[in-house]
């Protein structure tokens, strides 16, 4: 038996353990290069700006990864975090995570977001504002960065509640105003995100267990739903999927698969203006 075929992870950040199981369920050897600055393709702190949209930057992960690592296979992860897309009140989480064939040339991409993160940002005037935004958002168990980059104060490694006291009466006693705060987003300083990180990385799994029907290379899966589905009441179209397209990342081969439900009328245009 020849042995599993490796893909590289480019991170420094540990994201390591949360997705080997999930690749190996898939055949894959996880293999990671920790010898590159993935901060040189932008970082949470601002320090450097990310170009181009999550999918380009984790694509170009993955690609760097494959050249860096001399291997068929890479994997680039990005993570993106706002509010939530409902009233933005709470936070959100976002996960990608490619996986990238240099042989055939095509991506394919698991998606994970959700509700579930501590993803938080104060601007504190005293030391129990800092302590109250330390509890609440489960420091030292996950990371803060204190201040900005550029400040004397700015810190993105302490990991103590007497560190982080300092550098806030620090930044406080150089009369500047209140001192920013803000979780810290890096994987490794991150356990909630590290989690997200894992889901994303069930769903490549999944993604990559199904073979297009027409060329058999792994990857296939839904990429877009289509509404339409007829209200139940009035027999209307409704903004409801009637079906889902599923795609080939790397043939464009295309299924529609229909989705047997039919839409509530508290969904409907007609019966609900
Ligand atoms: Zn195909
Ligand atoms: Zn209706």
């Amino acid at each position: 038996m020849s042995p599993p075929p490796r893909v590289c992870l480019l991170t420094r950040h540990a994201k390591g353990p949360a997705v080997a199981p999930a690749l190996a369920a898939v055949g894959f050897a996880l293999e990671t290069i920790d010898g590159f600055d993935t901060d040189t393709l932008g970082t949470f702190s601002g320090e450097v700006e990310r170009q181009g949209s999550m999918r380009d930057a984790a694509l170009a992960k993955a690609r760097l990864a494959c050249e860096l690592g001399g291997c068929r296979y890479g994997l680039g992860s990005e993570g993106s975090f706002g509010g939530d897309p409902f009233l933005g009140m709470s936070g959100w989480g976002r996960e990608l995570l490619v996986w990238w064939d240099a042989e055939a040339g095509y991506a394919v991409e698991g998606f994970a977001q959700g509700p579930e993160t501590n993803w938080r940002a104060l601007e504190v005037a005293d030391v129990d504002a800092a302590r109250r935004f330390a509890d609440a958002v489960g420091f030292p168990g996950h990371g803060i960065l204190v201040g900005r980059p550029g400040e004397a104060w700015f810190d993105k490694a302490c990991d103590t509640l007497d560190t982080l006291v300092a550098r806030v009466e620090q930044g406080l006693a150089a009369g500047a105003g209140p001192v920013a705060l803000q979780t810290d987003m890096r994987a490794h300083r991150n356990p909630t995100r590290m989690r997200m990180i894992s889901r994303a990385a069930s769903a490549l799994s999944s993604r990559l267990s199904t073979p297009c029907p027409a060329c058999a290379a792994p990857g296939f899966g839904p990429v877009a739903p289509v509404p339409g589905a007829p209200c139940e009441a009035c027999g209307a179209p409704t903004h409801v999927p009637r079906a889902e397209r599923r795609a080939c990342p790397r043939c464009g081969h295309e299924q529609l698969h229909a989705l047997a439900h039919r839409a509530p009328p508290e969904r409907c245009d007609q019966c609900n203006p």
